[in-house]
């Protein structure tokens, strides 16, 4: 059952005058609950309860706190129907994808666990002593990663489970050993506050200290920017809007004590269309083009709103037919007025800019709240002097920017701004010839993708997904998989530290039987 109010640590309150509803936007009304946005007491003691606990949590050992991140996942499929119930009347979005995004949520948690159980993340590294080194001494030297502290999530809005409450910042934050406190997006409060449930339940029945994890209401910045503030809060993790997550960013660098904010913000995910592709495989990537910008009304960070090709009968073609396919397929519920509202006045303010054209029409009418795709084009010249074209249309939205010459579009691409992905769609190993324009596709990315779509982000230790800025704002680390840990935890080493006081991850007998690099080599072995 939810509430409305907010979670510090193992205790509901709501002492806040501020109060906000969620929002149906299938059934377009409000729903029933009143969420009470937290004061600044409830910040403050959710910020006091993840300082203490995290001189508990930062001790506690991998082993135990696999266990609570599978105790997390168990309680969140506990809730049964009730959450997918909930997911949905907030969202907009199918039951399918509800149970596939908690599954994505589940497996996260447990990909977590195993890392951590395992330990070998803390890349422990040990350089022995040599006291007769000449012509000095060299000293014991031994490094590994420690937590950073309690941290703040911003849960996403168009990920109601996988990138919110117990999503995959949060799973990393925990399993690095930093206390989390949640700033719950507006949008799905009530799902959020039913994952907060079982994070609690889970944190209880396992025994971890009371201030591991809180989750606190907003309707408003307020609450997100007091805690981004707050000394005690040590980095920030935000899946959002470029002004949004800049703005976070700015707060963090402003404070006495700076401190990183991860976030993952805005991307076109460019797509190049070599000639040959264009001219021999038209017909199949508008149709995979169609769906995958379609797909959750667009409402994903690597949904590919540019696709460059070089001027062509191949490329109209292409362009038609991808205008044919996309018309064919039914809009769908966005997730809220706010949204759809965004996406409406990005594109009226994308199509009343010089030389961009809609190729699709449509006659008949949508339900309330759905978004209606485009596919828009506009040649190379006009892209490339008009800023506001580069932007992020976020929604079922696509330009297709047809350049003249191979030049035109590899000057293009290497001056766009940071992304998440770029793709080539080649066919012939046209894509041998087309070097300079893959080269310059890697500058901007963060994953490149041979010939497929940018849609479909797998969870796995392989997978990057972060870029150069504005993508993310440090294209060092990812937001998905399990290196995501990293943001979380800083280097640390001991200088001829007594053996019996260093963390098991560096004792000379290995009791946690992890791979070390000792004297440069690879091992498990005891010292
Ligand atoms: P958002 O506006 O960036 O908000 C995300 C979260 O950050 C919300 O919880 C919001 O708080 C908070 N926030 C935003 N600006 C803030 C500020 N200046 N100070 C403190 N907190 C701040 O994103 P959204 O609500 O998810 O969606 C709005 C638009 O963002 C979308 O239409 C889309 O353009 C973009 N978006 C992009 C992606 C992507 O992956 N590329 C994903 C989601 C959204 P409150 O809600 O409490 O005000």
């Amino acid at each position: 059952m939810i509430t409305g109010k907010n979670q510090i640590g193992f205790s509901q309150s709501a002492l806040g005058k501020t109060t906000f509803k969620t929002f149906n936007p299938i059934l377009n009304t409000e729903n029933k609950t009143l969420f009470f946005e937290a004061n600044d007491d409830e910040i403050n003691q959710a910020v006091k309860l993840a300082s203490q606990s995290f001189e508990i949590y930062k001790t506690i050992s991998g082993s135990k706190k696999a266990i609570f991140l599978r105790a997390i996942a168990d309680e969140i499929l506990d809730l049964g129907d009730a959450l997918i119930k909930m997911y949905c009347s907030e969202s907009g979005l199918t039951e399918t994808r509800a149970i596939s995004e908690r599954g994505r949520t589940i497996f996260q948690l447990q990909s977590f666990a195993d890392l951590v159980a395992e330990g070998s993340w803390v890349e422990a590294s040990i350089d022995t002593a040599i006291p007769n080194r000449q012509p000095i001494p060299k000293v014991d030297l031994r490094k590994m990663f420690v937590p950073l502290g309690p941290v703040v999530v911003f849960g996403a809005s168009n990920f109601p489970l996988a990138y919110s409450t117990a999503g995959g910042d949060t799973a990393a934050a925990l399993a690095a050993g930093c206390p989390v406190i949640i700033k719950s997006h507006p949008i799905h409060a009530g799902t959020g506050e039913l994952v907060s449930q079982a994070i609690t339940k889970a944190a209880q029945k396992t025994g971890m200290p009371k201030g591991v994890f809180s989750n606190l209401n907003s309707s408003g910045y307020q609450v997100g920017s007091k805690l981004v503030s707050h000394p005690n809060i040590k980095a920030v993790g935000f899946t959002g809007s470029i002004n949004g997550g800049r703005a976070l960013l700015n707060l963090a660098s402003q404070r006495p004590e700076p401190i990183p904010v991860f976030a993952e913000m805005g991307s076109v995910n460019p797509v190049v269309m070599l000639p040959q592709a264009a001219k021999q495989q038209a017909q199949k990537w508008a149709k995979a083009y169609a769906d995958s910008i379609t797909l959750g009304s667009g409402q994903f960070c690597t949904n590919p709103g540019l696709i460059l090709g070089i001027k062509s009968e191949d490329l109209s073609k292409f362009i038609k037919t991808l205008a044919d396919e996309i018309v064919k397929i039914k809009p769908t519920c966005m997730l809220h007025p706010n949204i759809i509202g965004a996406y409406e006045s990005k594109k009226t303010s994308a199509l009343a800019q010089d030389g961009l054209r809609e190729v699709v029409s449509f006659s008949d009418a949508i339900p309330k709240n759905y978004g209606r795709q485009t596919v828009t084009t506009v040649e190379g010249v006009a892209f490339s002097n008009n800023p506001k074209l580069h932007q992020e249309v976020f929604g079922p939205f696509t330009m297709v920017v047809q350049c003249e010459n191979s030049t035109q579009l590899e000057t293009i691409i290497s001056k766009l701004e940071g992304q998440l992905t770029g793709t080539i769609l080649s066919e012939n190993n046209d894509i041998e010839s087309h070097q300079n324009i893959v080269s310059a596709l890697q500058n901007r990315v963060g994953r490149l993708i041979f010939n497929g779509v940018s849609t479909g982000v797998e969870v796995c230790p392989s997978m990057q997904h972060g870029g150069p800025y504005p993508a993310s704002t440090d294209s060092r680390f990812t937001a998905v998989g399990i290196h995501a840990i990293k943001r979380w935890v800083r280097p640390i080493s001991f200088q001829n530290w007594p053996n019996n006081l260093l963390p098991d991850a560096l004792r000379n007998e290995n009791p946690l039987n992890i791979l070390r690099l000792v004297n440069n080599h690879n091992t498990r072995k005891t010292l």
